[in-house]
């Protein structure tokens, strides 16, 4: 199964010309999953190979406007772009992110006037205090007059609690993916996401169970349900006879803003991440600015790389100041690829590839081969 990253917008506070605001789309077999969706997403989404009306998820790490603000309208178009069919009815677009996103897109679509073609549902994500300074807590916002009735496409969605047990948040679990949320440190409650696949069990080698005079049928079955079977000879076949080796499942990992991790969750979900996706909004000369501001820089994001042996570092967030690797010229003051030796310098001797991201940048995930 194919499996490939793309980012739509890797530039932090607002979109420019150069960088567009924090959008990432996670492809599987055509399915797409959005990570945020900062402003000028959809026209972003239009120049890219995407299709906007295959997103099936959308996940958003936090309230700040440059992960959030095209949402409504990248909800408009996809509708408008939507050509029912007269059988099937459209499937829900399921979105998840902190608590506050159930109230913004309710809001935002209901004053509009905007109606759409299908069906969606917001699952939000308890915050925990210590995910922010004290004097940025949503509760008291939100305890006020809200309307309380759902729009007319919305379903009614999940309140998602921390799981103590495993300081995560259980977003999804089905036959090929178990999606979990972690809490990070920032502004406004942020969290990060874990997509990890399942593993999937090896082929049966049908020659040989042929060759041992096995026909085709139910035996082949509890075979790669993983049973021993006793043949007609009384020959007991074990499942690691005729099984092939599984194939790992790759693990993709998108964290939004941070100056820190909050908890055990963070490592336990992104560890042996294949891919690692973390801010770095500005250099290393410049940290005690980005803490205070509850960003990352390079060295901050390798940290986090390295404590989770992940694979592959890829960068995203920088600031306005860094121009895409296209346009930097010799010599340039604010140079993008200062970033990535600065993450470099940190990972020293991992042998861990490190990656700057850049709008229509796609990164393919390639299936784990064991040997
Ligand atoms: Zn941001
Ligand atoms: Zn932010």
């Amino acid at each position: 199964m194919s499996m490939d990253l793309t980012f739509l917008g890797t530039g932090s506070a607002y979109p420019s010309p150069h960088r567009g605001a924090s959008a990432l789309v996670l492809r599987t077999e055509g399915d797409c999953w959005l990570f945020d969706c900062g402003e000028g997403t959809q026209t972003q989404l239009m120049k890219s190979q995407l299709k906007a009306s295959r997103i099936t998820k959308v996940f958003i790490t936090h309230l700040h406007g440059d992960h959030l603000f095209g949402l409504p309208g990248l909800l408009c178009t996809v509708s408008l772009n939507l050509s029912p069919s007269p059988t099937q009815p459209p499937a829900c677009v399921d979105i998840y992110g902190p608590q506050g996103l159930r109230h913004f897109l309710r809001v935002a679509l209901s004053l509009s006037g905007s109606q759409l073609l299908f069906p969606y549902a917001v699952h939000e994500l308890e915050p925990t205090a210590d995910q922010c300074p004290p004097d940025s807590q949503l509760a008291a916002m939100l305890d006020s007059s809200f309307s309380e009735s759902l729009h007319p496409q919305e379903r009614p969605g999940r309140t998602i609690p921390l799981d103590v047990t495993r300081d995560c948040y259980t977003l999804l679990e089905d036959e090929r993916f178990v999606v979990v949320a972690f809490r990070l440190f920032h502004r406004l409650p942020s969290f990060g996401f874990s997509v990890q696949e399942r593993d999937r069990s090896g082929r049966l080698n049908t020659q040989l169970l042929r060759d041992l005079g096995v026909k085709p049928g139910p035996i082949y079955g509890r075979l790669k349900g993983g049973e021993s079977v006793t043949l007609e000879n009384g020959r007991v076949l074990t499942p690691d006879e005729v099984l092939e080796e599984s194939v790992p499942g790759r693990k993709v990992c998108v964290l939004g803003d941070c100056s820190a991790l909050v908890g055990e969750g963070p490592l336990w979900a992104c560890q042996g991440a294949d891919v690692l996706v973390h801010e770095a909004t500005l250099a290393d000369g410049h940290r005690e600015r980005a803490v205070e501001h509850g960003h990352s820089t390079p060295s901050m994001a390798a940290e986090v790389a390295r404590a989770c042996r992940a694979r592959k570092l890829v960068l995203y967030h920088f600031s306005q100041r860094y121009k895409p690797l296209s346009l930097c010229t010799e010599g340039e003051e604010d140079d993008v690829t200062e970033l990535r030796r600065q993450a470099e310098e940190a990972l020293q001797g991992m042998g861990m590839e490190v990656v700057l991201a850049d709008d229509f940048l796609t990164i393919p995930i390639p299936i784990k081969r064991l040997h």
